[in-house]
């Protein structure tokens, strides 16, 4: 075993990349290392620049959305700043799960267990399967469609097939022209690793269009430091449909005949090579290309296990696989 590497002050060797580009500057973080504001009225989005979650005030108590763990009990500070600034209850009496993935919803239980909870009925599945108390099950669920009324407010919620995860749904905010929609689109900066760690390629490719189909002007996108726009959704298909193009062109033009040639017996080997090299072919342009005008696009593995991912559902959802032998 060797150590790793070091530098000359004895920290890790770590890589470098670009500075961020001004699209994915983060908020300014207050002493608790959180920065909360007003989205639209009285709905309000909190951050610290990693995860980002939402509130509603109303008269009858507050709604929040999502509870990442990141940002943990900065949720209640958050809420109890701005509902003390305007004179109204902290008592939180609702809460929305956008998907059940721990990371946005892990501080649930912080609410204890005298609030409503509300989600997709896949949501409580999963959670059933994850049996996690951090994350108490929703008591209301729906399939398709649900209309959440508090305090005067409506807040529509819809699940329009798999994307991110088998649960993620779109939260419409009709009276706040606002969406929120969970880890598909980031503002400013590229999906990490395989298209944000989802479960269905085309699902996820296919859900920004259908993002796009709501009226808002501010989209809630569940990471980093800043409401995401309608411009930011554009850049992001963009994106995909670079790396979409780039792939079809890489399978069409990488000959795997050697590759397979080279390592005989070994075929196992031989898909490796034929696979990294397509991977390395349809990715090297998009990184090029983005680097500077995303943030994280000089990361590539980002992008290239993204190119891999939307390579494979390219052969295995869409075909042809390859070419039928003779
Ligand atoms: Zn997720």
């Amino acid at each position: 075993m060797t150590s790793p590497a070091t530098s000359a002050t004895g920290a890790p060797d770590l890589p470098d990349y670009a500075p961020v580009p001004a699209i994915a500057k983060g908020a300014a973080l207050n002493e608790h290392g959180y920065h909360v504001w007003q989205v639209e009225r009285n709905l309000y989005a909190v951050t610290d620049n990693v995860y980002m979650s939402a509130f509603l005030t109303t008269p009858d108590g507050v709604v929040i959305f999502d509870a990442p763990p990141n940002i943990g009990h900065n949720i209640r500070r958050a809420v109890d700043e701005i509902t003390a600034a305007n004179g109204l209850t902290n008592q939180v009496t609702h809460m929305v799960y956008s998907h059940h993935h721990c990371d946005h919803q892990g501080a649930s239980s912080l609410f204890g267990g005298d609030i409503v909870r509300i989600g997709h009925e896949e949501t409580r599945r999963l959670l059933l399967r994850d049996d996690d108390p951090a994350r108490p099950v929703p008591d209301v669920t729906f399939a398709d469609s649900y209309t959440l009324e508090v305090g005067g407010e409506r807040v529509e919620l819809a699940w329009h097939g798999p994307n991110h995860s088998p649960d993620n749904i779109y939260i419409h905010f009709p009276d706040h022209d606002t969406l929120m929609f969970i880890d598909v689109v980031n503002a400013g900066w590229i999906p990490i690793y395989n298209l944000n760690l989802s479960d269905d390629v085309i699902g996820y490719t296919g859900a920004p269009a259908i993002a796009l189909d709501y009226p808002w002007t501010h989209l809630i996108s569940g990471h980093l430091g800043r409401v995401a726009t309608r411009e930011d959704v554009a850049m992001h298909q963009q994106y995909i449909a670079d790396i979409e193009a780039s792939s079809r062109e890489a399978l069409a033009s990488v000959n795997p005949g050697p590759l397979f040639g080279h390592y005989g017996e070994n075929v196992w080997a031989g898909v490796s090579a034929y696979l990294d090299a397509v991977t390395e072919h349809a990715a090297a342009p998009i990184i090029a290309k983005y680097t500077g005008v995303l943030g994280g696009a000089d990361i590539g593995i980002y992008t290239r296990t993204t190119t891999f991912a939307i390579m494979q559902s390219i052969r295995l959802d869409r075909g042809p696989s390859g070419p039928v032998h003779p």
